[in-house]
């Protein structure tokens, strides 16, 4: 009987035995879940065991500048101001020269247009004229403006031996101009640009400067003095260290004046006396 009572327990008690292993099982499986929320981020091994994989502690170098872009992810934009020095631009310089003058009615104009606009010019004058005009030689003068030496009667110097060149146009010429300014100017271009080879050498040997010019406005050609063929002319034809010829002594200068000094500007010009080029 009391085998017969074990014989049908032990069935019951092996079945319980099971269910306890298979709680068991499901508590430790429970247990695992409960280990992977409270600690993230595990990482888990495939068919092992729980582990946590601790990054090192590696401290990231600090960033040079110019390292930015290699650190991918963290990526800073920081406007910083930086004072930017512009490149000196080079200085470029035109010298307007007006021959001819005093002229008793434009003269006048010719300076209150540079005197407005603050710019220095050369003015070759005639000795006769300074004569007649000393007030606006004066005027020239007090200005800033330098005064050079045109002849005495604009006659054709070529035409003149070296010392009638000296003693009829260009020493009266000067020798007035000083008595006006205290200047001797030793400074000439001759009218006409005429001067024989023996005088150029003449002159250059006993101090004289000559100055022609490299930019002929052509204001004292009726036939070709409109203001925009002037100004054309200057867009065509400028450079560095111009010597731009123009006269005072007409009507044509004194309207495209404020016009040529505009424009020499934008394009970069500084203005200066044929001895300050
Ligand atoms: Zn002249």
């Amino acid at each position: 009987m009391q085998n017969k009572k074990w014989g049908l327990v032990a069935p019951v008690y092996i079945l319980l035995v099971l269910l306890i292993s298979a709680g068991t099982v499901q508590s430790n499986q429970l247990y695992i879940n409960e280990l992977l929320e409270g600690n993230p981020p595990p990482q888990v091994l495939k068919e092992g065991p729980v582990v946590r994989v601790v990054q090192p502690n590696v401290q990231k170098p600090t960033p040079d500048e110019g390292d930015v872009e290699e650190q991918g992810e963290v990526e800073i934009e920081v406007e910083v101001e930086v004072e930017v020095t512009p490149e000196p631009k080079p200085l470029r310089k035109v010298a307007l020269t007006f021959d001819d003058g005093p002229d008793a009615h434009y003269t006048p104009r010719i300076l209150d247009i540079l005197q407005a606009e603050d710019v220095l010019a050369t003015f070759f004058v005639l000795g006769e004229y300074v004569e007649r005009h000393p007030e606006l030689l004066k005027r020239m003068f007090n200005e800033g403006h330098l005064i050079a030496n045109h002849s005495r009667t604009h006659g054709d110097l070529a035409l003149l031996t070296n010392e009638e060149i000296i003693a009829l146009e260009l020493g009266p010429t000067s020798q007035v101009i000083e008595n006006l300014t205290g200047c001797y100017p030793m400074v000439m271009r001759p009218p006409y640009g005429s001067l024989r080879q023996d005088s150029v050498n003449f002159l250059k040997e006993t101090g004289w400067h000559i100055v022609r010019w490299s930019l002929d406005t052509f204001d004292w050609d009726s036939r070709r003095n409109k203001p925009e063929q002037i100004i054309n002319r200057i867009q065509a034809q400028h450079h560095n260290g111009a010597i731009i010829l123009m006269h005072c002594n007409g009507p044509a200068t004194t309207a495209v004046l404020p016009d040529v000094i505009k424009t020499l500007r934008e394009l970069g010009y500084e203005f200066a006396t044929v001895t300050q080029l």
